[in-house]
């Protein structure tokens, strides 16, 4: 039996990031809630440290290591913005921090994981397992693995993000938020259940992985392989066991975007807001407004969960 994370590991979390990680504005625009017909509020997690909502659960993760695993270091597997999050954390806590990342990684992930003092590893990640090699280090140098969603701490410390949007509006209608091992969407749907019992809580996914909608949906994890989006952020095969127990739990249900949505609300985000979105942060706007029919008049939140792309493929992605 796994014992899951509750909405008090997540108070215990958001004491651990006080005055480490940043309390992210909550923005509006006025152009988005007259196109959707809802009130829209904005999480900005592209502006947290490191430039997404990882940090707060690698950070709160990396915080409770006792004197050994301090010493000994952490290990982790991840696309990049988990990466950049513990090489960030473990230079903060003055813990060694060993990264396995994909050789395809955007360029500007891996320099920063890089500059953060991160000992990066690469591997194929169309033919290589991540976990084993990440576990297979763990065991050789005596490392804490610390996965990029499906632990208890990092579960807990993303859900910081969602307490704070809650707290900042108090109840709402739906909360969008971006779907890929589930770690920031069991995370939220925990503070949600406890400060905003009414409100609707969504996962979105990318429409070419759509294996968390599967899971939901069929009451089992499924599998699928590394789906091709440019959603790099959700290029994940599986939930966890302990996210998809709080996800079925505690979520309303999980919608998909397509690639072309999310490059639509990029372009908004950049020319209404003046905010660079990653493509996977946009998973959640692309969604809202897919069924804008459902949220007239309502009060919605968004989270944006990271804000992680090279400028050079920005700038393709908008011109396209
Ligand atoms: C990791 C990540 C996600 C997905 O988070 P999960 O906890 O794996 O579901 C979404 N957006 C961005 C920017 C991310 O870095």
């Amino acid at each position: 039996m796994l014992t899951l994370p509750t909405y008090d590991d997540v108070i215990s979390a958001a004491a651990r990031l006080k005055g480490h990680a940043h309390r992210t504005p909550v923005m509006s625009s006025r152009t988005m809630n007259r196109e959707i017909g809802a009130e829209v509020f904005f999480k900005c997690e592209n502006l947290q440290r490191m430039g997404a909502f990882k940090f707060r659960g690698a950070f709160n993760a990396l915080s409770k290591f006792d004197a050994q695993q301090k010493k000994a270091g952490v290990v982790t597997f991840s696309s990049g913005n988990h990466a950049q999050a513990i090489a960030l954390s473990a230079a903060l806590l003055g813990i060694p921090a060993t990264i396995v990342m994909p050789n395809d990684a955007p360029a500007a992930k891996m320099a920063a994981t890089r500059g953060y003092g991160g000992n990066v590893v690469i591997y194929d990640r169309y033919t290589e397992d991540r976990e084993a090699i990440g576990r297979d280090l763990a065991q050789k140098h005596g490392l804490t693995l610390i996965p990029p969603y499906d632990h208890p701490d990092v579960i807990a410390g993303q859900g910081t993000a969602a307490k704070e949007l809650f707290e900042d509006l108090g109840e709402l209608d739906a909360l969008f938020v971006c779907l890929g091992g589930g770690g920031l969407l069991s995370g939220s749907a925990l503070s949600a259940r406890a400060l905003a019992p009414r409100c609707a809580i969504y996962g979105v996914e990318p429409e070419a992985g759509n294996d968390g909608q599967q899971s939901f949906r069929s009451g089992a994890i499924v599998h699928i392989d590394t789906p091709k989006t440019i959603a790099d952020g959700a290029q994940t095969q599986h939930l966890g066991a302990y996210t998809f127990e709080i996800i079925r739990r505690d979520v309303d249900d999980i919608f998909t975007a397509s690639d072309a949505e999310l490059v639509d609300c990029m372009r908004f985000f950049a020319t209404r807001m003046k905010l660079m979105v990653e493509p996977t942060g946009a998973l959640g706007l692309a969604a809202a407004r897919a069924m804008k029919a459902k949220l007239q008049g309502k009060r919605v939140g968004v989270l944006i969960s990271g804000g992680n792309v090279d400028l050079e493929r920005f700038c393709a992605l908008m011109t396209a």
